[in-house]
């Protein structure tokens, strides 16, 4: 059965931001980098948006020469802590669809949504939900390619953009590719590109159309002439690798009845996060990122995330976080079938006074929040004893018994 994957990019994500929060910015070239100083700045330009890029301003080059290009565009510096936490509800948005995330930058990730087709429908469909909920949700457009594999899908959304969506069938992807120059292809730099142009291939269909002996006659063995040669024609069969920071620990339970009932949520929320936390400092680790899941009875599955400064372990710390979440997704009249919660952007006890900060290093300028009060943790070990001698259910929280006693 051919892989569905999606490659969900941002449109000038920076510049986007920034124009999304300062309406006074929109329709106009707007170059986020570090200071020009009036075009004796020596650093370079982050991203810029589309007005920008009519200018022939472009990301990773020269602030100085933007400023050359551009003197009457805007320049902002970048405020990473802003673009970090919209990454995250960006990330949030794509995990609802499936576990199979892999983020590349902050503002880039590979799905893959094979399994997910039969909930969410075609790659294409889900692929239009995605753009609407980032659209409706956030203000912002991405550009998605959906494709076989992740090499054709990236190439797609890069293809449209901004606000693209490109669909490559399976069975297509060599003819999709083919009239492409063969710098689009990976690995190929400008030294490559100089030997490709020298035997006669500009573009990526006459690569395919050659033997793979063929390739390697004029490339010379050893030059990866067979990587190219099978990316060529569309071959690509990594997978999607959720990443480390991805992994996270939680609960999930599935209503007999689906259910409208706050109350009920509210004390099986409860429930899920105490059985998190407890498993947590079982094994040593704290988490940053809450995401709290919500799936409805037509099996429309939302999810919404928070990421604290500082990593937790506590339902002290955890249930607030988990609960405003959850009244973020609480829809009156609407039953549900499933909730769930989980911790994220783990850490070991040893990560430091602020817990793991390896979201791309995002987080660096945070300040610290207070960890849990000795207090807290006394009381969690307490009900980590009590659990262990007489199992899970020996001990619930007064509210979770008050809210469950109701009729
Ligand atoms: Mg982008």
């Amino acid at each position: 059965m051919p892989r569905t994957i999606l490659h969900v990019d941002m449109d000038a994500f920076y510049a986007a931001v920034e124009q999304r929060d300062r309406p006074e910015l929109r329709g106009k070239p707007v170059i986020v980098g570090s200071d020009p100083k009036g075009g004796r700045g020596r650093g370079i330009v982050s991203t810029c948006s589309y007005e920008a890029r009519r200018f022939g301003v472009h990301s990773a080059q020269p602030i100085s020469q933007a400023w050359r290009l551009c003197p009457q565009g805007v320049y902002v510096r970048p405020d990473m802590r802003k673009y970090a936490r919209v990454s995250g509800q960006v990330m949030g948005i794509l995990s609802s669809f499936t576990d199979m995330v892999e983020q590349v930058s902050v503002d880039e990730a590979f799905l893959d949504v094979t399994g997910s087709r039969q909930l969410y429908g075609t790659g294409r469909e889900i692929a239009a939900k995605i753009k609407g909920r980032i659209r409706g949700e956030l203000g912002l457009t991405a550009s998605v390619g959906v494709a076989p594999n992740k090499f054709v899908a990236k190439i797609a959304s890069d293809l449209e953009k901004p606000d693209g969506l490109v669909v490559v069938e399976p069975g297509r992807e060599r003819e999709f590719l083919a009239p492409l120059a063969v710098r689009r292809l990976w690995g190929v730099g400008p030294k490559t590109e100089a030997a490709l142009q020298k035997a006669g291939l500009r573009t990526v269909g006459q690569i395919a159309a050659l033997d793979e002996r063929g390739l390697r006659r004029r490339l010379g063995e050893g030059d990866g002439a067979t990587q190219l040669w099978r990316l060529a024609r569309g071959m690509d069969d990594r997978p999607v690798e959720a990443v480390e920071g991805c992994k996270s620990i939680g609960h999930e339970t599935t209503f007999e009845r689906d259910t409208s009932d706050f109350d009920l949520l509210h004390a099986t929320l409860l429930a899920l996060v105490e059985k998190t936390a407890h498993r947590m400092r079982l094994e040593g680790v704290r988490g940053r990122t809450v995401t709290v899941k919500f799936r409805e009875e037509d099996f429309a599955t939302f999810t919404r995330r928070a990421t604290l400064a500082a990593a937790v372990d506590t339902s002290e710390k955890i249930f607030p976080v988990a609960l405003d979440l959850m009244k973020g997704l609480f829809r009156e009249g609407v039953r549900v079938r499933l909730v769930g919660v989980s911790l994220s952007n783990l850490g070991t006890d040893g990560d430091g006074p602020n817990g793991p900060s390896r979201q791309l290093g995002l987080f660096r300028d945070e300040p610290p929040e207070p960890r849990s009060t000795p207090r807290e943790r006394k009381l969690a070990e307490a009900i980590d004893d009590i659990s262990q001698r007489f199992g899970d259910r020996a001990i619930t929280r007064a509210t979770l018994v008050e809210k469950t006693r109701r009729p």
